[in-house]
């Protein structure tokens, strides 16, 4: 978790990169509004989704979020912060 400081620094920071390289108009809308507030709800206070037990988390970053956790064909399952493959369950492979 972030505080509020740094996470309105983070996020004003992401958004002056896409204004400097023109993906982002500099001219806002209360759309553009709605969008920065949620980056920065999310920044503090990341939505937590779904995890997993605690025992099938990555043992590579600790990833426990489901959707970022996906089974392969092999029953293992890649990670999908830090790209590890690994079989849930048992730590250190
Ligand atoms: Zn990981």
């Amino acid at each position: 978790m972030m505080n509020t400081a740094n996470a309105i620094r983070k996020i004003t920071a992401a958004m002056q990169n896409e204004l400097e390289s023109g993906r982002r108009s500099t001219r806002i809308d209360a759309n553009d509004l709605i969008d920065v507030l949620l980056a920065i709800a999310d920044a503090i206070d990341p939505p937590l989704g779904d995890r997993v037990d605690a025992g099938h988390a990555c043992p590579g970053c600790n990833e426990r979020r489901q959707d970022l956790l996906v089974w392969q064909e092999d029953d293992t399952v890649r990670c999908g912060t830090c790209g590890m493959v690994y079989v849930p369950g048992c730590p250190g492979r």
